[in-house]
């Protein structure tokens, strides 16, 4: 095993590590970028097939590198979206070491020793730039369903014809959740959806993206200290809306008209039933909530700026669901597959230093940790809406390489011209 000095190690080689990488060698910084698989990873193989962006193409702004194809307002296929983060890497043209996995990361004297299964860096500083995706997120319960019946994450969904003729329960409403109903839906499989607390947003509103608006408004702009729910909307479960078909909205209670079944959230699986929580009209009301709000919030913004925007259409609720006397169940003899759209957890058991929090969470302001010398990048409301979007992590990563060069290799270079000066 060798051992090599560099002044910085970025661990990551996607959108977020690479980013930081652009931005170190603007400062002239030498540092290395580990990958553990290969530029794109994560959106090459944890996406299915039909995937596409929920946020438009003009907020991907990596640094130097913003969205230049024709279709500024459309949403890029998975594949568009491998081929734009490579097409950065190119751009970046990063000291990448791929197929190297860091496996602890450790303290050595006021810097840090980084082990790898290819050998050991030591640095003055360390960027962990690996989201917070590490592991699917799938409920222990899981475990009770027959072998016969086929289970996914939504990670390893690929599309309706890989699983099984037959009846198919997607668990989670949130983005991936409803998308991946979706498109089982439009496959015109039978679609069970138990669904959360996830919120809704509306896609085009008054003559724009939704999301268009929001930037306007200033949301993006909104640090993570003054949000109403404060650090801890960054555990928050993402709106629910899509890209697909040019971009719209989903409204599970249109597809329940259209005969998708929807279940309150998952109970129990006991006597060969799936039991559903008697909430789905709750979590109904509440996604329609928050997608009101979001309507208001434009209303508000297009009134007091004087605006010449379109009137909208007035929102009803196209679908309740019926009262029931008795428990929601589902036979699981109807059913032949099941997709876990749970979500993720985060991993950082490879970083063997104190900063994180009761939860496992790193501590940090704007990525810069409490462990001096220690960055994380790339997590979803790092700083903004958009730290964990293609949208805003070149201006974190702006920030965090600043803070890293007047805190850590500026006054480590200014005391050794000094000495050098000196001797
Ligand atoms: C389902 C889904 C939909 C999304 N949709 C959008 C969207 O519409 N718009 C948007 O802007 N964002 C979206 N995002 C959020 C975000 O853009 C992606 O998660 C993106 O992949 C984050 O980039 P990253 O560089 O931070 O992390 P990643 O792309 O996950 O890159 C991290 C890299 O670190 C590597 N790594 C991990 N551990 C180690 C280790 N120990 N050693 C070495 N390498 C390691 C991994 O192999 C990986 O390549 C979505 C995310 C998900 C999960």
């Amino acid at each position: 095993m060798t051992s090599n000095c560099v002044p910085v190690v970025v661990i990551g080689g996607g959108q977020a590590g690479l980013s930081a990488s652009w931005r170190l060698q603007e400062k002239g910084v030498e540092h290395v970028v580990l990958e553990k698989h290969s530029v794109g990873h994560s959106w090459r193989t944890q996406r299915w097939d039909s995937f596409c962006l929920v946020t438009p193409n003009h907020q991907c702004r990596l640094p130097d590198f913003p969205y230049a194809g024709d279709d500024p307002n459309g949403f890029m296929l998975r594949d568009e979206i491998v081929a734009y983060v490579e097409a950065f890497a190119d751009h970046v043209r990063p000291p990448l070491h791929e197929g190297v996995a860091a496996t602890r990361i450790g303290r050595i004297g006021d810097g840090f020793i980084v082990e790898t299964d290819t050998g050991d860096w030591r640095a003055q500083a360390v960027i962990l730039a690996v989201s917070g995706y590490h592991r699917p997120r799938v409920p222990r319960l899981a475990e009770r369903l027959p072998a016969r019946i086929v289970q996914h994450h939504s990670s390893t969904y690929r599309n309706p014809e890989s699983l099984p003729p037959g009846e198919v329960l997607v668990v989670g409403s949130a983005q991936s959740g409803c998308q991946i109903a979706e498109d089982l839906h439009l496959a015109g499989r039978k679609v069970h959806l138990a669904v959360g607390s996830a919120p809704r947003s509306p896609r085009h509103y008054r003559g724009r993206d939704a999301l268009d608006w929001l930037e306007a408004l200033g949301q993006y702009d909104l640090d993570v200290i003054d949000h109403p729910m404060g650090e801890g909307v960054r555990q928050k479960a993402n709106h629910y809306f899509s890209g697909r078909g040019g971009g719209r909205e989903i409204d599970l209670r249109r597809f329940a008209l259209e005969g998708m079944v929807l279940h309150g959230r998952l109970g129990e699986i006991a006597e060969g039933k799936v039991r559903f929580i008697d909430d789905l009209a709750k979590n109904l009301d509440a996604a329609d909530a928050a997608y009101l709000k979001i309507r208001s919030m434009i209303d508000d913004y297009i009134a007091a700026e004087g605006v010449d925007a379109p009137e909208a259409q007035p929102f009803a609720p196209c679908w309740a669901p019926p009262v029931r006397n008795e428990p929601d169940n589902l036979a699981l003899e109807s059913i032949s597959a099941v997709v876990w759209a749970t979500g993720f957890e985060a991993d950082w058991s490879f970083v063997d230093l104190p900063a994180f929090d009761g939860r496992g969470h790193p501590v940090h302001r704007r990525g810069v940790t409490v462990v001096p010398g220690l960055y994380v990048l790339g997590l979803p409301w790092l700083h903004t809406w958009g730290s964990g979007r293609f949208s805003a992590v070149g201006r974190d990563a702006a920030y965090l390489v600043d803070h890293l060069w007047e805190a850590r290799l500026s006054p480590r270079l200014t005391s050794l011209s000094l000495a050098a000066a000196e001797a």
